[in-house]
């Protein structure tokens, strides 16, 4: 029987952007099950994640004492191992000889080789708390920006868009706004599969009367609920979205208002878009240009419509232009400044927003202050109370771009506090070169990752039930996670364990309360001022930005002008460019990655949680029955999917929701690392990998 909980414990679900709120029930040190709570986001609704995704916290294979890696033991072998014998390569330490090894190795290589030649990488999973300790640790105890997470791979092109045409990186308006909305554009998103309470919201609208219009090249479970799905090609984007936009200037469709008073640049926009028509366009992206007319006739002359998209649109080499296109669409048409309208880059995690706001990104601190912008360096040296010739001024490099310089010779040392880049970065096996090639890794995490296999130092961490912290969801809504349970055996929460290196890194750091590392933050970020830990404490969530405490939050932003220098918001006209790998006679498929509703991201908290373990316990290779047909292969059978960089075996699975020549394989499974396969290649300026495309081959057996 189910024990009765002794003890119930508002929180925040630990997986999606959505930010469902949920009540822990706990009985001892234990988590025994979850419930919805009426949050701003969520109303009570839960998916399977939150529901279930619990129990990993209790894994056998938690990481419970400090690990150093044994000098007989080396990296390059390490990857090829058994998981089950991994462990043998590391022994126990206590936390004061891993420490030093970590924070004392780490302030060593800075000395010897210069402050560029470490670097960090932080964690979406993280609270704001600890995103921003983890920044200022590397800004001030390292001295250079060279801090990212993963961000980089999910919406850094979308942010790269955001932040030029309209000022801000963030959401205009809440998922919830569907609800208000006459027509939803969801495009380069699988809500129900990675957003799924947010898939019941739109569910809801249309049950309401509201048209949705789903494009992507996969046939996703909205399709069912949608007025039109248009399931384009691969890569062709830019194609269907100028096309669209096409039609609206060509049938004086825009809005000549709004442009004249909001924007700059129509002239140029309009005249790029003049070369698209649907008809030239149809071929191209496979949508008859009746289709494409009537949707940006639709699009355009709704009372309000809302755009919500996902890494479809972001995770290609163009990433930034198709959000351009996006973005683009909504000023054309004055669709953004209102209730039910605007534009809203579904976040993956469920901090990615905050991480981000936080300053755990190479180009800016907290808040979107770039580090080369006159003043600003000043500012936050003055508030650190550090020289401000200690600040790099520089921008510190990304996720991928650490790798190549860690190949290069320049990057010596890593501190990375749970991300999992072994599994998550493209060309994984090249990644994982390059993390075996420091001089000094340190991990900070709760399980034994692929990652943590090729460090020198492991340092075990808390799960989220394990800590309090703020957290901010895809719709900028700041909110309250609490400790539930204590983490286990010798495992130390993660706040605590950045000061301790802080410390050994020659940093005078002394916070008590993690409300006291809330409250610095708070105090150098304009949007987050008006926040206080009492405010939260008192209502769960409060939305920024809110510059004044008596401000009530902002869910709907650029009602009046774009934070911009002149207040209005920049047209940025897109042409079309390919993937940077095409298929070919040798490799004639198309790979497209992603996730799977059970799991999340690389797998390391899902995959240990029973139930969800138990609904997907195996890889998958989703393929179009006709190409399975094609080639021989069952459903359920093995595959082999090769492409230039790597293979992988997994099972097959017929998927009429895929299209021909094209496979999707989710990114959880270590033992199919997909990641293997995929192309490192960036968009020059959002610096995002193209997960979406690349090529290969796929053979039975
Ligand atoms: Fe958690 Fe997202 Fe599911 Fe909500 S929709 S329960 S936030 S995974």
């Amino acid at each position: 029987a189910m024990a009765v909980p002794e003890r119930q414990v508002p929180s925040v679900c630990p997986f999606c952007g959505v930010g469902c709120q949920l009540t822990y029930n706990v009985q001892g040190n234990r988590i025994v099950s979850v419930e919805g709570r009426d949050g701003p986001a969520n109303h009570g609704r839960l998916c399977v994640k939150g529901r279930y995704g619990f129990d990993y916290a209790h894994h056998p294979q938690r990481l419970t004492k400090p690990l150093i890696r044994r000098a007989d033991a080396p990296k390059s072998a390490t990857m090829a191992m058994d998981p089950a014998r991994v462990l043998e390569v590391f022994r126990e330490a206590s936390w004061e000889e891993a420490l030093a090894l970590a924070g004392g190795g780490l302030a060593r290589l800075r000395d010897a080789h210069g402050r560029k030649a470490l670097a960090g990488f932080g964690s979406a999973k993280g609270s704001n708390e600890e995103a921003y300790l983890f920044q200022k640790l590397v800004r001030t105890g390292f001295g250079s920006n060279n801090v990212d997470h993963c961000t980089r791979l999910c919406h850094a092109s979308s942010v790269a868009a955001l932040l030029e045409g309209i000022g801000s990186g963030a959401v205009s308006n809440p998922v919830m706004d569907v609800l208000q909305a006459e027509v939803v554009l969801v495009i380069g998103a699988n809500p129900t599969v990675n957003h799924p309470v947010a898939a019941t919201w739109i569910k809801n609208a249309v049950k309401q009367g509201t048209k949705l219009i789903l494009c992507d090249p996969r046939r996703s479970e909205l399709a069912r609920h949608a007025h039109r799905t248009l399931q384009f090609k691969p890569d062709t984007d830019v194609a269907l979205l100028n096309a669209m936009m096409h039609v609206i200037v060509a049938e004086g469709l825009a809005d000549q208002a709004f442009i004249a008073s909001r924007t700059r640049g129509y002239e140029a926009l309009a005249a790029n878009v003049a070369q698209y028509s649907p008809e030239a366009m149809a071929p191209l992206c496979g949508i008859d240009a009746e289709t494409i007319r009537h949707v940006a006739r639709l699009y355009a002359t709704s009372k309000g419509s809302m755009i919500l998209w996902g890494m479809g649109v972001s995770q290609h080499v163009h990433g930034t232009d198709n959000a351009r296109c996006l973005i683009a669409l909504a000023l054309l048409t004055g669709q953004i400044g209102r209730p039910g309208t605007g534009l809203h880059p579904l976040r993956g995690q469920n901090n990615v927003q905050g991480a981000s706001d936080a300053g755990l990104i190479p180009m800016m601190y907290p808040d979107y202050q770039r580090v080369t912008e006159p003043g600003v360096r000043e500012r936050f040296a003055q508030a650190w109370n550090v020289p401000a010739a200690l600040l790099d001024d520089q921008p510190g490099l990304t996720v991928v771009e650490v790798m190549e310089a860690i190949l290069a010779g320049s990057v010596k040392g890593m501190y990375i506090m749970g991300e999992n880049p072994a599994m998550s970065d493209p060309d994984a096996n090249h990644a994982r070169a390059a993390l075996a090639a420091l001089d000094l890794l340190v991990v900070q995490d709760i399980f034994l990752t692929e990652t943590a296999y090729l460090a020198d130092v492991i340092l075990p961490a808390s799960a989220f039930p394990e800590k309090t912290g703020t957290f901010t969801n895809t719709d900028r809504l700041v909110q309250l996670g609490r400790e539930a349970i204590e983490p286990p055996g010798e495992a130390k929460q993660d706040l605590w364990i950045i000061c301790q290196l802080a410390r050994r890194l020659g940093l005078d750091w002394n916070y008590g309360h993690v409300a006291e590392v809330f409250d610095e933050m708070r105090r150098l970020m304009p949007s987050m001022a008006g926040i206080t830990w009492q405010r939260l404490e008192r209502d769960g969530a409060v939305v920024h930005p809110c510059p004044e405490e008596q401000h009530p939050g902002t869910p709907v932003v650029f009602t009046e002008t774009f934070p911009r220098p002149d207040g209005k918001a920049r047209f940025v006209p897109a042409d079309i460019i390919p993937a940077n790998e095409r298929p070919d006679a040798e490799y004639p498929m198309v790979l497209i990655t992603g996730r799977q509703l059970e799991h999340w991201h690389t797998g390391s908290m899902t995959r240990r949680a029973t139930v969800l373990d138990a609904l997907e316990p195996d890889p998958v290779a989703l393929v179009h029955p006709l190409d399975l047909a094609e080639l021989g292969v069952v459903p359920g059978g093995v595959v082999t999917l090769a492409s230039r960089r790597g293979s992988v075996a997994l099972y097959a699975r017929a998927d009429e929701a895929s299209p021909r020549g094209a496979v999707f394989v989710p990114f959880c499974y270590y033992e199919a690392a997909i990641n293997r396969l995929t192309n490192a290649a960036l968009d020059p300026f959002g610096k995002i990998p193209e997960f979406k495309y690349c090529a290969v081959r796929l053979a039975a057996g």
